[in-house]
Formats: C-alpha cells, sequence, structure tokens
C-alpha cells in the first residue's frame, strides 16, 4: 500500500465549516410528481450517510440535485458553507466539489483507464499533465487496478471499472463523495472489492452520502442511515438502531422485504 491517502483535502482559504452539506426545506416537482418533499438533511465533515429506500422514492433525484446535475424549485443547498450556483464558472468549481459515482460505471470508452482519471484533473483544474498523470496512477495503485492503467474501460470487468469511476471522482479532490447504487450493477463476485474500496475511503474520513442496499456496509461504515419513501425522509437513525429497531411502518415494511 502506497502513502498516498484516497481523501485528500483540497486547499481551501476558508474555514472549514462543519456542516459541509446542508438541504433546507427542499422541493421538487417533475410535472405533477412531487419528488422531493420538504427535505432537510446535514451532513457533517466526515460523515457517512447511508440512504435507503423503496425505488422510485427520490434517492437518486436527491443525489444529481446535491451535484446541480437537477434543479429544485424552492428551499437551499449549501456546500461548505456556499450556496449552489445557478450555472456558470462558479457551478463548474462547485461541482467539482462534489464527485459523483453512479450505477453504471460512464467512463470514457474511447480514452485509457489512466486518462479516464487524468483528464479532469487537467482539463477542469488546469492540473500539469505530468503530475495530473502522476496522481492519477497513485489513485489507480490504491483502488488496486494500478496495473490496468494502459487498457481501454471495455478491456475490465465491472468491479474493476467502477473502481476506475472511484479514482476519477477522487482525482478532483473532492470535499464530499456521493455513490448513487455503485454495486448494483455489479456481478455479485465484484461487489466486495468495490464496497472495500469505499470502507477505506470512510475510514479516511471522506464525506460520502452513499444510497444502496448493501446492509453490511451500512452497517459497518454509515454514521447514519436516512430512510426515504414517496419523496420525504422517513427516518433518520443510526445504523444499528434502523435495522434492529426500525420505527416507522415504511421502513419495517421496506426491511422485512430486503433483509
Ligand atoms: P430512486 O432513486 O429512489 O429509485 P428516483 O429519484 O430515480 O428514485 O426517481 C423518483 C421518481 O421520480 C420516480 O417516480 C421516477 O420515475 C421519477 N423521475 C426521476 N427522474 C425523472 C425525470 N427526469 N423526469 C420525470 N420523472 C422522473
Ligand atoms: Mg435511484
Amino acid at each position: 500500500m502506497s502513502e498516498v491517502p484516497l481523501a485528500k483535502e483540497a486547499a481551501d482559504a476558508a474555514p472549514p465549516a462543519e456542516d459541509l452539506v446542508v438541504l433546507d426545506k427542499v422541493n421538487k416537482h417533475f410535472g405533477a410528481l412531487h419528488v422531493l418533499q420538504d427535505i432537510n438533511l446535514t451532513i457533517k465533515r466526515g460523515e457517512v450517510v447511508v440512504v435507503i429506500g423503496p425505488s422510485g422514492s427520490g434517492k437518486s433525484t436527491l443525489c444529481r440535485a446535491i451535484n446541480r446535475l437537477e434543479t429544485i424549485d424552492d428551499g437551499s443547498i449549501t456546500i461548505d458553507g456556499r450556496p449552489l450556483p445557478e450555472e456558470g464558472r462558479e457551478l463548474a468549481r462547485l461541482r467539482a466539489d462534489v464527485g459523483m459515482v453512479f450505477q453504471s460505471f460512464n467512463l470514457f470508452p474511447h480514452r485509457t483507464v489512466l486518462d479516464n482519471v487524468a483528464l479532469g484533473p487537467i482539463k477542469v483544474r488546469g492540473q500539469d499533465k505530468s503530475l495530473a498523470r502522476t496522481r492519477a496512477q497513485a489513485l489507480l495503485d490504491r483502488v488496486g487496478v494500478g496495473n490496468q492503467a494502459g487498457k481501454y474501460p471495455a478491456q475490465l470487468s465491472g468491479g474493476q471499472q467502477q473502481r476506475v469511476a472511484i479514482a476519477r471522482a477522487l482525482a478532483m479532490e473532492p470535499k464530499v463523495m456521493l455513490f448513487d447504487e455503485p454495486t448494483s450493477a455489479l456481478d455479485p463476485e465484484m461487489i466486495n472489492e468495490v464496497l472495500e474500496v469505499m470502507q477505506q475511503l470512510a475510514r479516511e474520513g471522506m464525506t460520502m452520502v452513499v444510497v444502496t442496499h448493501e446492509m453490511g456496509f451500512a452497517r459497518s461504515a454509515a454514521n447514519r442511515v436516512v430512510f426515504m419513501a414517496d419523496g420525504r425522509i422517513v427516518e433518520e437513525a443510526d445504523p444499528h438502531q434502523f435495522f434492529d429497531n426500525p420505527r416507522s411502518d415504511r421502513a419495517k415494511d421496506f426491511l422485512s422485504k430486503i433483509l
């Protein structure tokens, strides 16, 4: 193992706020569908929050709103004390503070694995090319795919591609990482290699929001579980309390189906 940590605090002049991501009365509609309903959620620096809930409850929309891939109708979202801007350079900068890993790996198919990781820092952060490549290689080593750097995404297994996607997000030195069902598209034997990388990140103090049905991960890595249903946060609890003693009928019903 190299000594380069996966999570590197971006140098920032502003004093660090303890509340890194704050959603205040966030509402969002898709036409008649009220997909996010009065969402209040605060994620502290270094906290790992697992979001679970039935399909269609708004989990992906919540992640996409935090990354400003979706607009919101009202309420506010702040990241490290700054409101999410509407557009322009400020938005690009803020979005770079939020790393996102999707269910589908979304790597650039015609770029090598190394380039997939190095391109963001070069193009968005203006990083020196050889420095970006050196850092990309170090990140690939850390997620265990350093020997795949010269290959193209399609030549890798799903688990390897998802680890490259994590390295690519980390290369931007985000303040918070969002994972939207990162293991749902993987063959079962590849799930653990991705969860292990996420566990390592969590141990290193990365602030993480993780949508997942992997209850083992939630129990061992989460500081808090947020249960969503029908566009609302129905329950928030410590993982052991949530899994062993859910309070709401919706959560009890959901857990009885997946456990
Ligand atoms: P989850 O991730 O919890 O499964 P989503 O956030 O993906 O839920 O979706 C919540 C609801 O919003 C679903 O009913 C979905 O069909 C709907 N939805 C999601 N994205 C769009 C969109 N771009 N336009 C219209 N409806 C959408
Ligand atoms: Mg989803």
